[in-house]
């Protein structure tokens, strides 16, 4: 299998397009075939080297890799198609030659004007083909007046065009409903419909997986496949993603671009996965799938006709799995960026802020949806301040026990020479035994005078983060 993924560098890589760029290369893999990258530059306004690079970096992030492209070359190149002008240029004579195509000198006044009558008269809006049967003569004149003609398609008339679509099925469309179509604009520049066509075929590509939206494209590329005497690949047009109220997924429903998950603290598997589940339907119940995993169990029958629907909170869901997953070290490389942009650890950060970060990863671990609420949530572990929560929090201090508890437990920390998780854990113990209170009444009020929260990283982690200073200051802000 030869598969590709063909991104207009217009923007940075959208989570459809890398949903498409996922699922190409997961059948790529699965079936030891190859992945193309290419890039479909020919909208000269909005294309640009900034987001192909975008492009490239966010597949790379997400651990998509391509055989052949413009970084890597291959032997179906250039990868670019402003890089293949001279290619387009050749079969488009030969569609000219054949009379497959033809010029159009139609001015936007006079085709507005044919869309206008088309509308006024209920009839489907397409161009009549006026240039068509225009003489050589006639050409000549409308050259002569200075017109910059496009190149346009001939489509032949009433046929049926059918379409065996792997995920969507039998499409059948007819050839009436398509207009004489441009495959070259005025600038030499082919369109989309023409240069895929021509990419698709010289570089060998045998399945099409791409957005639903590209749906109606398909007969007048499979015209064009007709016309040049290529053979046409199997197409899969995979749903729409959706938001949670069902509409077309856009930036009211949460970050589109991947590069902004990444900058939120989601991890790459974690998005792989997400993406992959959007559409494509696992056979258990299982939810967690690695890259490796996906290339196993990926096939194309399962995905589904129907819309996907962009749940965020499962991404959190998903994301904090493998944040559970994760090694501290791989925590503390993580949350690293996080800490040093909200300047919590230097730049280059000592042996005693990496330690520090350790624990605080270790504290967090549980708790975390994304690397980014480290920033947040690291929060309750720096400064001397306690501000009480709430009631409840309030009325653990004023149980009857806790000032003996919190003073006891003080008495023993100042006593503790080396303060580690473990001889902290060790002194919690033997405090319970010693005050012969229950383990809530032992805990609670040492938590809420340490951090004003019911909640939060276990006990004796918040006391080891804190060190015996801020301990101290804090149980003397925090019971008064
Ligand atoms: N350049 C097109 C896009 O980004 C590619 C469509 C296709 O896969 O054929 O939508």
């Amino acid at each position: 299998m030869r598969l590709r993924f063909a991104p207009s560098p217009t923007g940075p890589l959208h989570i459809g397009g890398a949903r498409s760029a996922l699922f190409n290369y997961l059948l790529a893999k699965k079936t030891g075939g190859k992945l193309i990258l290419r890039i479909e530059d020919t909208d000269l306004a909005r294309s640009s080297r900034e987001s192909e690079q975008n492009i490239a970096e966010s597949l790379k992030w997400l651990g998509i890799s391509w055989d052949e492209g413009p970084d890597v070359g291959g032997p179906y190149g250039p990868y670019r198609q402003m890089e293949r002008l001279e290619i387009y240029r050749q079969y488009t004579e030969l569609l000219l030659e054949k009379g497959y195509a033809y010029y159009c000198y139609c001015s936007e006044e006079e085709l507005e004007q044919e869309r206008q009558e088309a509308l006024a008269k209920g009839a489907a809006v397409k161009y009549s083909g006026k240039c068509f049967a225009l003489t050589a003569e006639e050409r000549a004149k409308l050259e002569a007046e200075g017109r910059k003609p496009v190149i346009r398609f001939h489509v032949p008339p009433n046929q049926e065009i059918v379409l065996d679509d792997l995920v969507r099925g039998r499409v059948v469309f007819n050839s009436e409903e398509i207009g004489d179509f441009v495959i070259v604009k005025s600038d030499g520049i082919p369109t989309y419909n023409y240069a895929v066509v021509i990419d698709d075929s010289l570089m060998k590509i045998s399945h099409v997986i791409r957005a639903e939206e590209h749906l109606s494209n398909t007969p007048r590329q499979a015209l064009l496949y007709q016309a040049l005497g290529f053979p046409m690949p199997q197409f899969a047009h995979i749903s729409l993603i959706l938001g949670k109220d069902h509409t077309k997924m856009s930036k009211r429903h949460g970050a589109t671009s991947v590069v902004q998950y990444k900058e939120e603290g989601y991890l790459p598997e974690a998005v792989v996965n997400f993406l992959a589940l959007l559409g494509w339907a696992p056979e258990g119940e299982e939810e967690i799938f690695s890259l490796e995993k996906l290339i196993v169990e990926f096939s194309l029958e399962r995905v589904a006709k129907n819309p996907a629907v962009f749940d965020l909170e499962k991404l959190r869901w998903i994301n904090g799995m493998y944040i559970r997953g994760c090694t501290i070290e791989k925590l503390v490389e993580l949350a690293l960026p996080f800490l040093r942009q909200a300047g919590y650890v230097s730049e280059n950060p000592s042996s005693e802020e990496m330690k520090w970060m350790e624990l605080v990863m270790t504290a967090l671990q549980e708790r975390l949806s994304t690397i980014k609420e480290v920033e947040e949530q690291v929060k309750i572990l720096l400064g001397e301040e306690v501000t009480l929560e709430n009631e409840e929090a309030a009325a653990v201090l004023k149980e009857e026990t806790a000032p003996l508890v919190i003073r006891t437990f003080q008495e023993k920390l100042l006593a503790l020479e080396e303060i580690t998780p473990e001889t902290v854990k060790a002194l919690l113990k033997s405090l319970t035994k010693e005050l012969k209170l229950g383990g809530k009444l032992v805990y609670m009020p040492i938590r809420v005078a340490l951090t004003g929260q019911m909640h939060g990283p276990d006990l004796y982690l918040i006391i080891a983060i804190l060190g015996k200073e801020l301990v101290v200051r804090r149980l003397k802000n925090s019971v008064v």
